[in-house]
């Protein structure tokens, strides 16, 4: 999953007000910068064709049991960096609740890539991205979704309300391109495995993305207050 992560992220943005929307962003998809921060080096991410199926080689970011020590890594940086404010356990509950939502959306649409445990051959995922349309829309549906309510739950400048609708337009566009379109290629047989993004270029772009993606939502965050509070 890709824009579809995005969704969850407003989960307790509006209750406790502790945990941030931009630290939720990061929190999503920290096994996703993880990924991007391994594929610098070369130790993750090729990408290949297993019984017709697109799989990617995840098997540190995106097993069972690396999704659980991530989102602890994740939590603990929040608890560390909010450390001795008031509600910043609590915090550490959500941050990790988040990162792991990632790899619960992910079983949901990768095809059986996600290993149990690094080097483990005992492969999940139920492949909704197979589907390529339907995803699509799950994928647009959450994000749009999360994003519609969190508007509604907040007031600020017009052009914020616009900015943020900007910005799920944009990633609609990337979620269609990065993902929608290497499935229908690849179930067209044209898909050309070596010229699907990847090594270095592909990493630091991932990683400007998730942080850039965070950085913007921070900052439309920061011109808009909760509604229904004083
Ligand atoms: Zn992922």
């Amino acid at each position: 999953m890709f824009i579809g992560h995005y969704g969850p992220a407003v989960f307790d943005v509006l209750r406790s007000g502790k945990v941030k929307l931009w630290h939720a962003f990061l929190a999503v998809q920290a096994m996703d910068i993880v990924f991007c921060i391994l594929a610098l080096f070369g130790l993750e991410g090729a990408a290949s064709l297993v019984d017709g199926n697109l799989v990617f080689d995840i098997p540190w970011s995106h097993s069972f049991v690396g999704a659980i020590f991530i989102a602890f890594i994740a939590a603990s940086i929040y608890r560390l960096s909010y450390r001795g404010e008031r509600g910043s356990m609590r915090g550490f509950w959500i941050i990790a609740a988040l990162a792991f939502s990632h790899w619960v959306l992910d079983l949901l649409v990768h095809r059986p890539d996600l290993p149990f445990y690094p080097g483990s051959t005992f492969m999940m995922g139920f492949g909704l991205w197979d589907y390529a349309w339907a995803s699509y829309i799950v994928e647009v549906l959450l994000l749009g979704t999360a994003i519609a309510w969190w508007l509604a739950k907040t007031t600020g400048p017009r052009w914020t309300t616009v900015a943020a609708w900007l910005f799920v337009t944009v990633l609609c566009v990337l979620q269609f391109f990065s993902i929608t379109k290497t499935t229908l290629d690849q179930q067209a047989g044209t898909l050309d495995l070596a010229a699907l993004p990847s090594g270095v270029p592909f990493a630091v772009s991932g990683l400007i993305f998730f942080v850039g993606a965070a950085a913007l939502i921070g900052w439309l965050e920061g011109k808009r207050a909760i509604a229904d509070r004083p």
